[in-house]
């Protein structure tokens, strides 16, 4: 297949937004795969700061980070993304070049816990205004079950009418495929 399937589409528009050094986000940090990812882009002298409301999650992305050394590059919140702009220190605001909100719940894990609308609209509109100019953010969207189908309703109203003298809005979706798979929104910042 020539065509790049979600994951590997994610991390390409990350890959080029994001060089050694740079500031990011992983907005839902899960089991950390994103989060690892991030940290392996940013480098030594960068910094991932990671949002998670399952203590599961924070753990299992730690556990995931050490393995690879890279604990000491990323800074963990235990809490939600939709307070992300107090969380990030202020020195790091307007420098931040890539996000990823990969939504929907944890695969094998308590499947009531999962993002919703309401704080991810929040979240998203804090990030935006602390990313950097062509900074991107990827929403990767779970649409697959009744509240991911409102999540996505609710995200692609929004991010229909987001002025494109402010960002460029990117969405990038299978449309043969059969029982509703993830697809991406990426917002570019101009
Ligand atoms: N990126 C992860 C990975 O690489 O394994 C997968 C993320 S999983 C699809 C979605 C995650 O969002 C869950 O771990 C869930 O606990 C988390 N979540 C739900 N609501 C949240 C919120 N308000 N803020 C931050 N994380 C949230």
């Amino acid at each position: 297949m020539k065509v790049e399937k979600i994951l590997p589409f994610t991390r390409n528009l990350l890959s080029k937004a994001v060089k050694n050094g740079d500031f990011v986000v992983d907005a839902t940090v899960g089991n950390g795969y994103d989060t690892l990812f991030l940290a392996e882009l940013v480098g030594e002298s960068g910094r991932v700061f990671g949002f998670d409301v399952q203590e599961q999650a924070i753990l299992a992305t730690q556990e995931r980070l050490k393995q690879h050394g890279f604990l000491d590059r990323v800074s963990i919140f235990h809490t939600g993304h939709e307070i992300l702009g107090k969380m990030i220190p202020a020195e790091y605001h307007g420098r931040i070049t890539g996000a990823v909100f990969n939504l929907g719940y944890l695969p094998k894990s308590d499947k009531s816990i999962f993002t919703r609308p309401e704080t991810t609209l929040a979240a998203i509109e804090q990030m935006f205004s602390i990313m950097a100019p062509e900074g991107i953010i990827v929403l990767v969207i779970y649409h697959g079950f009744p509240e991911g189908a409102v999540e996505r309703d609710a995200l692609l109203s929004y991010c229909q009418q987001i002025d494109q003298k402010t960002a460029h809005v990117l969405k990038y979706q299978f449309i043969n495929q059969q029982n509703n798979p993830p697809f991406i929104i990426a917002i570019e910042k101009i």
